[in-house]
């Protein structure tokens, strides 16, 4: 006969919920192989090893838990072995497909240099890295070829100019991405740089912050172009007005593309100035202590917002990391000018800054020392690296800026307003990148061109964003540009294999010619291969021109 329950009894106990990794609530057990070796040894700590066995004994030397994690802690990547095509990707061991060479990415936390800063980057390029130099779309920049030998004389260069590759990768706060034109542009809002200084100084390589669940991006920005994308950043601010209060910054959490993108959200406070840096550490802790840390799929900040809502997380963040309560504030009004800084465009202090695009950010060891002979030819000394892969040549008499606009197009740099060039992204790829199954950089190129020929004289409404991926994964954004490409590869009808991109259309962060970020929408079954990249964009801005309706931008 079945037995039913006795009342108050239960047929079986309950079982315990499942410890999601969050420190402060389930302990800080470590439950998957990344954090046992976060917890057993701090990634911060390798530097030592690097300096005192690996460099001296060669890559044979090095250990495989360092190689693999804890080398990114001071911006340290295996680059791909050369001639592996994207068909083997997937197939082969990471092992397999590593080289013993490095990417290494130095960071540069508002994108600020100097000539001298960039100068000492490309000579390491040069000396080092076979001359190889991109800029990120985070205002890094990236050299290759990097071997362990090295590294040690490479950080005794960049430090002894001011810069560091200390948390450029890993589960740590990353670059610090600050508006190009702070303290510098006549329009901005208020000079974030006070705050992207301090939060460097204070906080880049403090062990307290350095085993995060995982990776950490940071936005901050005062100018009214809103230029730092801060809605795919885990923890931003953006500078706003308050009406009574005067300017601040409106708090933005939990932004992030990969392969789950959903954007940040508002916290709805008012941050005074004076609170930045306290409020960004509180965010950070926050995400320390209570980030997933189980599954390493689910340990960006994203996931935790997603469930806990920004209402709940304004709560935490007041009443267990700051000790009072931030302000209410409006939120930061549509950017009526574009974030690119591309042009000819006037300073505070009366002087000029000139934005230039290198195509999908590809420089070289040479471009970056002829960038600074041009500037300083033209007594500028200051730089600035943006998020969309440009440049800023920073204080230009106005007597000058023509000279300097054509030493610069002579270098293969445009001020223009280019149809593609100005607007096209593209993340490493399979040329250095081990997760690549599709070359990039070279496919970007030719796309601008052979676009810019067939469409020259076209009159589009906004430039057309042009954003390629090598792999499933967003370094390069896909799923905010109006066309989106999402490297695989593409079976033909008699089931031939070759290299080319699922297509998102009509993406976008907020700007003057959209109101509100939106992500691109993948079609099933819009794919086209590298080779026939060119026709079919050419095809959609033609299909778009002709059936478009006034003031119909591409993605609405
Ligand atoms: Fe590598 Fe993929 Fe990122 Fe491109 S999107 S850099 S291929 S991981």
């Amino acid at each position: 006969m079945k037995q039913t329950p006795r009342s108050g009894a239960s047929a079986r106990p309950a079982r315990p919920k499942k410890s999601n990794g969050q420190w402060k609530i389930d302990g800080q057990e470590p439950l998957n192989k990344n954090e046992v070796d976060k917890a057993e040894d701090n990634g911060l700590n390798v530097r030592t090893r690097i300096e005192e066995v690996y460099s001296k004994d060669g890559f044979a030397s090095i250990d495989p838990d360092d190689l693999h994690g804890r080398f990114r802690w001071w911006g340290l990547y295996t680059q791909r072995k050369p001639g592996i095509d994207g068909g083997r990707t997937a197939k082969l061991e990471p092992h397999e497909l590593e080289d013993e060479y490095f990417m290494l990415r130095v960071r540069i936390d508002g994108g600020k240099l100097t000539t001298e800063q960039l100068r000492t980057i490309a000579g390491i390029s040069n000396d080092f890295g076979r001359g190889s130099a991109d800029l990120t779309d985070r205002q890094n920049i990236q050299l290759h070829w990097i071997e362990i030998e090295n590294v040690p004389e490479i950080w005794h260069r960049l430090e002894a100019v001011g810069l560091q590759t200390t948390e450029a990768c890993g589960d740590v706060p990353r670059v610090i991405l600050g508006s190009p034109v702070a303290g510098i542009a006549a329009d901005e809002l208020i000079d974030p740089t006070p705050a992207i200084e301090e939060i460097s100084r204070r906080y880049i390589g403090d062990p307290s912050l350095s085993n995060l669940p995982r990776k950490y991006k940071t936005a901050i920005t005062g100018h009214p172009s809103q230029d730092v994308v801060h809605e795919i950043n885990d923890c931003s601010f953006v500078a706003v007005e308050h009406p009574e209060k005067g300017i601040g910054y409106d708090l933005w959490v939990g932004g992030a593309l990969s392969t789950v993108p959903r954007f940040a959200e508002r916290l709805g406070t008012w941050v005074a100035p004076g609170q930045v840096v306290e409020t960004w550490l509180g965010v950070t802790e926050i995400f320390r202590d209570y980030g997933y840390r189980r599954l390493r799929n689910k340990a960006r900040m994203k996931f935790l917002l997603a469930d806990w809502g920004p209402e709940k997380f304004r709560d935490i963040l007041e009443t267990e990391y700051l000790g009072y309560k931030l302000a209410d504030g409006p939120a930061p009004e549509k950017p009526m000018t574009a974030g690119d800084h591309v042009g000819v465009h006037k300073q505070a202090d009366g002087k000029y800054y000139i934005g230039v695009t290198l195509i999908a950010g590809r420089a070289s060891g040479t471009l970056l020392t002829q960038i600074a002979d041009l500037a300083e030819k033209f007594g500028s000394t200051r730089l600035r690296t943006t998020p969309h892969q440009k440049v800023l040549l920073l204080d230009i008499d106005e007597a000058d800026i023509d000279e300097v606009v054509a030493g610069l197009d002579a270098l293969g740099l445009s001020s223009r307003k280019d149809l593609f060039r100005r607007s096209t992204m593209a993340c490493t790829g399979i040329e250095y990148c081990k997760l690549a199954i599709v070359e990039t950089k070279q496919t970007a190129a030719d796309a601008v061109a052979k676009l810019e020929e067939r469409l020259a004289g076209i009159d589009l409404p906004h430039p057309i964003s042009l954003h390629l991926n090598g792999c499933p994964n967003s370094c390069a954004r896909i799923q905010t540009a109006d066309i989106g490409l999402k490297g695989q590869l593409v079976t033909s009808e008699d089931g031939v294999q070759s290299p080319g991109f699922q297509v998102h259309v009509g993406g976008g962060l907020a700007s003057k010619d959209r109101d509100e970020a939106g992500l691109g929408r993948t079609v099933r079954g819009l794919k086209v291969t590298v080779d026939n990249l060119s026709d079919y964009v050419e095809k959609l801005v033609r299909r778009f021109l002709a059936g478009r309706d006034d003031n119909e931008t591409f993605s609405h």
